[in-house]
């Protein structure tokens, strides 16, 4: 808690000192002290605050413009750091990142095993003895789910395939409670949004949109490094997005929504409804099929890259963001295949408007590094302390 205005304005420019180091280092203080605007003393007494923590480190010696060459800091390889966790339709995935998001353990179990949030700390508990990781070392945890889900009270709402146990339960505060870090939840799509704009491809960007392709859908807006989540924490729940006004019906009872025709599931059923043989097919399997231009498979994504196309250039009309990046199971399988339908079914649409479509930098990982990413941002954006205060 903050609460003087000297200590406010001090954790105001540490957080912004480490950015800086962060986003720009190797960097020498007198540059800091330049960029930021801060007296050198401001800076030194930071740099040293960190260095002695390990979470910088010095390298060599810059240029001199008179006098003693300055000395260069950048930050540490795998020093302290933080916990994401994907609760994922399937399994639960834990990861320990430093503070560049670089990923250090990571570990999976089936949502069988999971179930519920007691069964989750429990899981945080073993992961933290198996890697001997010391309390300290954790910044903060945080979680990524599916959609809807409350944030800021940190319960999941009404997400579809994902058991009861979860459901209204206050996750974050158990979490909170049972390891005394500060704990943040947030939808998979944002969470990995966040990762993207904070520490992957969209790091140079005002905006991006993150969507997110696997058993579910999502798209995760970050805006000026933030999460939008809507004034109802819907934002982004593009699954009941109308694609097509005259459409098949969706399990939501309205027709014509991108999940009918683009979600992993849809996608198994439309294949086992056209052809008998493939009553047992899974997704990988249509995906690879479709790849080797075997029909229906080949058409079923194709229809399914359509869809998915005119969403994200919805999305686009809608929210103008600098980049789109796609990511999820669905996008990485099979060299990328559906993602290339997609991008290319885009630019199709767009026409000549030049739009970066890229592919998630983070792979099968890009949630849950979004999940760290939700207690990385409190270790360096300054805004949000303000917001806290
Ligand atoms: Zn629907």
């Amino acid at each position: 808690m903050v609460n003087s205005k000297p200590e406010l304005l001090r954790k105001l420019n540490d957080r912004q000192i480490l950015n800086l180091i962060r986003q720009e280092g190797p960097i020498s203080r007198a540059e800091i002290a330049r960029e930021l605007g801060l007296a050198l003393p401001t800076v030194s007494r930071a740099v040293d605050s960190f260095l002695e923590r390990g979470w910088i480190e010095t390298v060599g010696v810059g240029t001199s413009s008179g006098g003693r060459p300055p000395t260069l800091l950048r930050l540490k390889e795998n020093s302290t750091g933080a916990v994401g966790i994907e609760i994922g339709r399937s399994s639960v995935r834990i990861i320990y990142t430093d503070l560049r998001a670089h990923v250090r353990y990571l570990d999976e179990r089936s949502i069988n095993e999971v179930a519920g949030p007691s069964s989750l700390l429990k899981y945080v508990y073993e992961f933290i003895e198996e890697h001997q990781l010391p309390i300290d070392q954790i910044e903060g945890i945080g979680i990524a789910a599916p959609g809807p889900l409350d944030a800021a009270k940190g319960v999941l709402m009404v997400p579809e395939d994902i058991t009861s146990e979860w459901i209204g339960a206050p996750i974050v505060q158990v979490l909170m409670d049972g390891l005394n870090v500060p704990c943040y939840l947030s939808n998979d799509a944002n969470a990995a949004a966040l990762a993207e704009s904070w520490f992957g491809k969209a790091k140079d960007y005002d905006s991006v949109v993150f969507v997110l392709s696997d058993i579910g859908l999502g798209a995760g807006v970050v805006l000026n490094g933030s999460i939008w989540n809507g004034h109802n924490n819907f934002s982004g729940e593009i699954s009941h997005m109308i694609v097509d006004v005259q459409g098949i019906k969706c399990s939501c009872g309205r027709v014509g929504c991108l999940n009918a025709y683009a979600s992993l599931r849809a996608i198994e059923q439309a294949v086992r409804s056209r052809e008998a043989s493939r009553a047992d097919a899974t997704w990988s399997d249509i995906i690879r099929r479709a790849k080797e231009r075997i029909n229906p498979e080949a058409e079923v994504i194709r229809t399914a890259a359509r869809y998915l196309a005119a969403a994200i250039v919805n999305i686009i009309q809608m929210i103008d963001p600098a980049v789109i990046v796609l990511g999820g199971r669905a996008m990485l399988h099979e060299d990328m295949y559906l993602f290339n339908l997609v991008r290319q079914h885009v630019n199709q649409l767009l026409g000549n408007e030049e739009r970066d479509i890229l592919i998630t930098g983070f792979g099968v990982d890009a949630v849950c590094v979004g999940a760290a990413s939700l207690a990385l941002q409190y270790v360096y954006d300054h805004t949000r302390l303000l917001k806290q205060s």
